[in-house]
């Protein structure tokens, strides 16, 4: 045992700094959020200030990962157009593909039966799609795990099995995983319990407080499906049932920056609004110049 003393005791430093370096994160969490942007390649030059479109995200989210290397960029669903429209979604898809979103939830408009092009374009393009309540294709897995500089960060997404069934007659033959039971498993399964998770519910109407209670409190919850007039800051980032909920709002019009304070264990949200003062991609706007106004 003597012999052995000095070795156990370099054995135990070695973990406890390993443990409390993943502990004490050096720098915030930054997340970048979209949703809703129905395939939209430019904005639809509609109202006093338009805003939206792929090519001016591609300007602004380009902007901060210069800024935050380390952010982790996340679609909420509806990132395709709402209709069967195959040149449209060819172009999002390339344009999505170029943007090199970390996750990208399924929400009933890139459900693949909804649109049979669909399957073929994912798989050729390769793309990180998430649906964690049904299985319905090997390219779209039930959960993405990352790990930026010494966050871990684990993405899921839950589709409201109805919204799918309105799109697709395929869907109603689907099995969807209760999510509750789906949500209780992954949480207790978490083999690193320190790190974040980011649950998308691409729904309608609000997050029950019965699913957000099974969530850690640190969590971020990332709204989807939100067609309606949005304020950000009333509709943004709200406290519900003692969680954080973020919502990235309608028509691709914002892109969202959420960003997490260790030490006061909150987090905190920014939205640029993504109107004509912010340019265009030139690269991309050379390419795709297709009229998406809907
Ligand atoms: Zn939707």
């Amino acid at each position: 045992m003597n012999r052995l003393w000095p070795w156990l005791q370099i054995w135990l430093v070695i973990v406890l700094m390993r443990d409390m370096a993943v502990a004490q994160p050096s720098a915030p969490l930054v997340v970048l959020f979209t949703g809703n942007n129905t395939a939209q390649i430019s904005d639809c030059g509609c109202g006093p200030d338009p805003a939206g479109g792929l090519l001016r995200l591609a300007t602004a989210v380009d902007s901060l990962r210069r800024q935050y290397p380390d952010a982790v960029f996340i679609d909420s669903g509806d990132w395709l157009s709402s209709y069967a429209n195959s040149e449209q979604d060819r172009q999002a898809l390339a344009i999505v593909k170029r943007l090199q979103y970390d996750a990208l939830a399924v929400g009933e408009y890139e459900w693949p039966g909804f649109k049979p092009y669909l399957r073929s374009g994912y798989r050729k393009i390769g793309l990180p799609l998430v649906l964690t309540n049904a299985h319905i294709d090997s390219v779209i897995r039930n959960q993405i795990v990352l790990r930026r500089g010494r966050w871990g960060v684990r993405v899921v997404a839950f589709l409201e099995p109805e919204l799918a069934r309105r799109k697709s007659a395929e869907a109603s033959n689907h099995a969807f995983a209760d999510i509750r039971a789906r949500l209780r498993r992954l949480v207790r399964s978490a083999v690193d319990r320190r790190e974040m998770l980011i649950a998308i519910f691409h729904q309608f109407g609000e997050v029950s407080h019965e699913i957000l209670n099974l969530l850690p409190e640190t969590s971020l919850i990332i709204r989807g499906h939100w067609h309606r007039r949005f304020a950000p800051e009333r509709d943004g980032l709200q406290r519900v049932a003692g969680r954080w909920v973020a919502n990235p709002g309608d028509n691709g019009e914002y892109l969202g920056m959420a960003i997490f304070d260790l030490e006061k264990k909150r987090w905190s949200a920014n939205f640029i609004r993504l109107n004509r003062r912010i340019p265009e991609d030139a690269e991309l706007a050379k390419k795709y110049m297709l009229d998406t106004q809907q």
